[in-house]
């Protein structure tokens, strides 16, 4: 943990164009710099710095920041790993923080861990390299296999000796603790004594997404069939299985840089393909694949391609985690390998080009593999179809891009020979169904203000009629806060009064109990509010420098785009945007803050009107009269609205 004075100096001192220069050349424009977005592919730029604000946003992919989210997007850290990034970068001392003892243990466990299997990656990779058994055992093996040596540095590969105590010996004889060598499941315990794990074997560590060594996989390089062929680590406080990918830190550049990740089984995939080429590849190791897992790839590209062995029983078994990555919006590819090979002996079996090529080629849409697949299954049994339609639907039900989406109802629908209306019904259902059980209302609600956790969850895909409401307000908020909107003199007296933009959206909000659903909408005025009523002036630093990188996301978002009103508004203006919309703030706020009451009370309305037939229905008198009451006065307060708002339509 860093303290909070050592994290404002980081803010302080990091420069945005300095940090971000240091990956993108950047060229002056104005007040701003620009340059060519390192997140997506793009010919012209849209990436546009900004050092008065200290943000970047991309204007082409929508990727925007502070210098602390450049790092954590860019090169793939945490939260904590990017602020340290910075202050080595500027030479700024860290000072931990005073933690709990809790806090301590656990982080002095996980840094013991750390130690101990960095100790070990090198052990086994001198082993390799330096020792006559390791030379003529295990340097050979992977030489057989056709590994280069470039990639045994890479993947810093190695070798355990076949002798149980090498390892223990020199690790005890270092000083390390065999409390920490058991955890990280270097060491075994028998009657008091300790044995080396892995023993005769071929070791590919596996490397964290900030490239330490967290884990090892071994690979027996005996035949006989009564010895496991792999072991691996066991889960610790460094190691969780189901959160790692193998390749992870090798591939991340290569995977932004192509916007594309390939998945494939097993560590000897990975290296095989890096050796043909292809470096935007990982493994998810022996399991099947986790949401952790894929939100670990969506930190670097939305595109992901399956690599399957070309046997047709495992494509089958594989199909039914891929709904889970569609789910998480990502666009899943496919490519199918020749009957009997997988992506490590088709690479031994082709040259490099060969492979490129292939993949290029062989590469298809997921939804539209999977539809020919059980097509095909279906022809020989018609009382399939049914089920194949079912399942096809809910692959296609899953995504949460509703564009995306009609391109699949369309082409499916031609392939199953069925009408494009009946895969749509089918896709409302499932979509009903779905959101019940997988967002449950009162999640969203029990939210509300909590950020002390930079990594906090937020569920999306909530439909909300408000979200242009909510999101104009949280924007005026943040840029027009702490402006003066109405002021005067009080009647009798020479002393002024002011009201702040703030001091009236939180005030009427407030006052009307105006719920925001937008989960980070919700954040911000949450936040925005509290320190309203705590400090007199709201710095926007603060939610600049936010430590939930969705909400800083969305922040930079929200000041880099103060024109998006007016852009329709006062487009006669154009070159004078900003300034134009200062001016129209007297007018803007009010209008904004009354066209959400008025949805709010149209909402309300006709929810009352749907309880009112209800209860007309049941003729359930005491409701009925109650709810004519609550109907009344919305109506009322309907036509006030009319009034006030005019005819006029305000947003674009
Ligand atoms: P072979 O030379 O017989 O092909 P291999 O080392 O390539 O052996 P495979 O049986 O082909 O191993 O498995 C492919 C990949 O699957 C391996 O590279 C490995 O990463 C992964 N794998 C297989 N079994 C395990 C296991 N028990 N635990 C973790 N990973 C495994
Ligand atoms: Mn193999």
């Amino acid at each position: 943990m860093i303290d909070q004075s050592t994290i404002d100096r980081i803010y302080e001192t990091a420069q945005i164009v300095e940090v971000v220069g240091d990956f993108v050349t950047l060229k002056r424009r104005g007040a701003n710099y620009t340059g060519l977005c390192p997140f997506h592919n793009e010919k012209t730029p849209s990436f546009s710095v900004s050092p008065s604000k200290g943000i970047y946003k991309c204007f082409g992919c929508g990727k925007g920041g502070n210098a602390v989210n450049f790092i954590m997007e860019h090169e793939g850290l945490s939260y904590y790993e990017a602020l340290k990034y910075l202050a080595r970068k500027y030479n700024i001392p860290i000072i931990e923080k005073e933690a709990t003892s809790d806090d301590l243990a656990l982080k002095n466990e996980r840094e013991s861990l750390l130690v101990v299997t960095a100790f070990a990656g090198r052990f086994f990779h001198q082993t390799l390299l330096t020792t006559d058994e390791g030379r003529s055992i295990g340097l050979s093996y992977f030489r057989e296999r056709g590994i280069r040596d470039d990639m045994i540095d890479k993947f810093q590969l190695g070798y355990a000796p076949d002798n149980r105590r090498a390892f223990t010996e020199t690790a005890l004889k270092g000083g390390y603790k065999p409390e920490f060598l058991l955890k990280a499941g270097l060491i075994s315990e028998k009657e008091g004594h300790h044995y080396d794990r892995f023993t005769g074997r071929v070791i590919f560590p596996i490397h964290s997404l900030a490239g330490q060594v967290i884990a090892f996989g071994g690979r027996t390089l005996s035949t006989d069939k009564n010895i496991a062929k792999y072991i691996n680590s066991p889960e610790s406080e460094i190691y969780h299985k189901s959160k790692t990918l193998y390749g992870i830190f090798q591939a991340k550049k290569a995977i932004s840089q192509y916007d594309k990740c390939y998945l494939v089984e097993g560590y000897t995939d990975v290296i095989s393909l890096h050796q043909a080429g292809i470096e935007n590849v990982v493994a998810s190791s022996g399991t099947s694949l986790t949401v952790d897992q894929i939100r670990l790839i969506k930190r670097f590209t939305n595109n992901v391609t399956i690599v399957y062995d070309g046997d047709a029983a495992g494509i089958k078994a594989a199909l039914r985690g891929i709904d889970m990555v569609l789910e998480e919006g990502l666009n899943v590819k496919v490519i199918l390998l020749p009957e009997g090979e997988d992506p490590d002996s088709f690479c031994r079996s082709h040259p490099p080009a060969e492979v490129t090529k292939f993949f290029q080629d062989n590469e298809t849409d997921f939804v539209l593999f999977k539809t020919h697949l059980l097509i095909k299954e279906a022809q020989t049994d018609p009382i399939k179809k049914a089920t194949l339609i079912s399942d096809i639907v809910q692959s296609i039900a899953v995504i949460p891009d509703p564009i995306i989406r009609s391109v699949y109802v369309k082409e499916c629908a031609a392939l199953l020979k069925t009408g494009e209306q009946l895969l749509y019904s089918q896709i409302i259902q499932f979509r009903r169904k779905y959101f019940e059980k997988k967002i449950p209302l009162q999640h969203v609600e029990a939210y509300g203000v909590t950020s002390e956790s930079s990594n906090i969850h937020v569920p999306q895909a909530v439909a909300n009629p408000f979200e242009t409401n909510e999101r104009e307000l949280v924007r005026l908020l943040l840029n027009y806060g702490n402006h003066i909107l109405f002021q005067g003199n009080h009647p009798n007296s020479s002393e002024q009064w002011i009201i702040t933009v703030a001091q009236y959206i939180i005030s009427e909000v407030l006052k009307d109990e105006l719920t925001f659903q937008h989960p980070i909408y919700k954040i911000i005025f949450a936040e925005y509010a509290r320190y309203y009523f705590n400090d007199s002036e709201m710095a926007l630093e603060y939610f600049v420098r936010h430590p939930n990188p969705e909400v800083t996301t969305v922040v930079s978002d929200l000041i880099s785009k103060k024109d998006v009103i007016s852009k329709k508004l006062f487009a006669r203006y154009t070159d004078n945007l900003i300034e134009t919309e200062e001016m129209k703030l007297q007018d803007l706020v009010p209008s904004v803050v009354m066209d959400f009451k008025n949805k709010k009370a149209l909402a309300l309305l006709n929810q009352m009107i749907e309880q009112l037939k209800e209860a007309q229905e049941q003729n359930d008198e005491g409701k009925i009269s109650m709810l004519s009451a609550h109907i009344q006065h919305l109506n009322q307060i309907k036509r006030t609205f009319a009034i006030s708002l005019g005819n006029r339509t305000i947003y674009p």
